[in-house]
């Protein structure tokens, strides 16, 4: 089967992944893409997500916290705000930060305009959390 190369690099932690693979399903914010080997050139942000990688003929999870994604035919970059698999993930910690952000939504649709929370930093801490606890297969 043919492959293409994935890098995923993060701020923090380096090279997260670089790997041979079959296929990539990200969500990017013009909507969910799948990416084989030879695709056209493309440049796009992504949001944050649990990415489905297929390598090997097993698909793994992948939580990014939204980025930006880089394509040529042989090879993609990934440039990610943060990047887990389940193993790097703290479940408890998901689970707190999924629950602070339902909270901050909560109370900015209660009264959005007393309040000074900033909903889209809030949505975005939810989906980040989602993905994290999607990666980890626990339920919230
Ligand atoms: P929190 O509010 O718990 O910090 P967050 O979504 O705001 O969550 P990020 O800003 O996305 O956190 O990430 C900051 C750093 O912490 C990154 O290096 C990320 O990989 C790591 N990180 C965040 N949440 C988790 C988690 N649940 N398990 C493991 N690492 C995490």
């Amino acid at each position: 089967m043919s492959t293409i190369k994935l890098e995923l690099v993060t701020p923090d932690g380096g090279k997260v992944f670089a790997h041979e693979i079959e296929m990539l399903i990200v969500r990017s914010t013009a909507g969910e893409l799948g990416i084989l080997p030879k695709h056209a050139n493309l440049l796009t942000e992504l949001q944050p997500h649990a990415m489905r990688v297929k390598a090997d003929g097993t698909e793994t999870l992948v939580a990014i916290g939204g980025g930006f994604m880089e394509v040529t035919p042989e090879k993609i970059t990934i440039l990610a705000d943060s990047a887990e698999m389940a193993e790097g993930i703290d479940a408890e910690r998901a689970k707190a930060a999924y629950k602070r952000a339902e909270d901050r939504i909560a109370a900015y649709k209660n009264s959005p305009k007393d309040s000074d929370i900033d909903i889209k930093r809030a949505e975005a801490a939810l989906a980040r959390a989602k993905a994290r606890l999607l990666v980890k297969n626990v339920q919230v």
